[in-house]
């Protein structure tokens, strides 16, 4: 009996082993064909300022799969780390934003605005990462010191000096160094002065928990303060409440990002967020400072 049912358990998993492989493997050749069928896009999701103002967007890829509909950047961008495919999407996508940035650069009324790209583990250890990365911003024409490069605490944790090393060199040309998810990972603080960043962005899971946990709250509160004796820009990811968005005002944080404000969306869409008018009706939560 014994040996029967470890036979059934054997074959079940070596069943469950072949379609995981089966559908990875099918992921993988659907994920190589959008990169030339065009199947991926940029959304952009508006970084708000202190008066309410939009001051930049962060690039968020989306996968418009033929059969299967959208497959959301989670569920796609680690298998295309594992298999390297993330280098040519890195590419296409750092490319597309720098063609979009580049045109709000031509328009005075978004010409100001930032743009902040993701960068992967595996596409930032490419021995040419450096190389890309000026060149694509080199043809793009863009002004280098409004695109920011968003990288996580994970990436700092071995091969400091060649780190070092790749962030000096794009910083060199005004590339700005953005920490995304800070609080998440296992780095010790010193990551915030020990490389070159300009930014860091305090992740959701803080923000989400702040105004419930007083400890989220409390490691909230120093990030941002940290932040500012370090000379280093911050941003709440993930604000969703006007309550959250009030609270990290008092803290000193003057940037944000989240569903309150409105979620990644299409360029079109993006396009009318900016528009004058949307100022009053889309942000029709913000509690403007009075004017004196
Ligand atoms: P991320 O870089 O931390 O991006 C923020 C994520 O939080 C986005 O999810 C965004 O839609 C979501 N978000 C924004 N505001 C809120 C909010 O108020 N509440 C909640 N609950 N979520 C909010 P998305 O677009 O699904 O992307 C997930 C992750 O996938 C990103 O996290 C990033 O790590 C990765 N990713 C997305 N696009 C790219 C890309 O082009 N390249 C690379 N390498 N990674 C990407
Ligand atoms: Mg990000
Ligand atoms: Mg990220
Ligand atoms: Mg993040």
């Amino acid at each position: 009996v014994n040996t029967a049912t470890g036979m059934m358990s054997l074959i079940f998993i070596v069943i469950v082993m072949n379609t995981d492989l089966t559908v990875r493997r099918s992921l993988e050749i659907d994920m190589r064909k959008a990169i030339q069928d065009g199947d991926f896009q940029l959304h952009y999701q508006p970084q708000i300022g202190e008066e309410g103002q939009i001051v930049g967007a962060e690039a968020l890829i989306r996968w418009r799969h033929p059969r299967t509909g959208n497959i959301p950047p989670a569920d796609f961008i680690p298998l295309a780390e594992e298999t390297g495919l993330i280098v040519p999407i890195g590419n296409w996508v750092l490319r597309a934003a720098c063609a979009q940035l580049a045109l709000w650069e031509t328009q005075p009324e978004t010409r100001h605005l930032t743009m902040s790209v993701n960068v992967s583990a595996s596409q930032f250890r490419q021995p040419d990462f450096v190389q890309s990365v000026t060149e694509i911003v080199r043809l793009s024409g863009i002004t280098p010191s409004r695109l920011k490069l968003e990288l996580t605490e994970s990436m700092f944790v071995d091969n400091v000096e060649s780190t070092t090393a790749k962030m000096n060199a794009l910083k060199a040309i005004g590339i700005v160094w953005s920490l995304d998810d800070f609080g998440t990972g296992y780095s010790s603080l010193s990551v915030l002065h020990r490389f070159p960043l300009g930014q860091i962005k305090i992740d959701k899971a803080f923000v989400r928990d702040m105004l419930t946990n007083s400890s989220n709250m409390v490691v909230t509160e120093a990030i941002i303060a940290l932040a500012a004796n370090l000379n280093l820009q911050v941003i709440a990811e993930g604000v969703e409440t006007v309550a959250q968005l009030n609270r990290l005002r008092e803290a000193g944080c003057l940037a944000y990002q989240g569903y309150l404000f409105s979620p990644p969306v299409d360029i079109e869409a993006f396009t009318k967020l900016l528009a004058p008018e949307a100022a009053s009706t889309v942000w029709s939560s913000w509690p403007r400072p009075s004017v004196p």
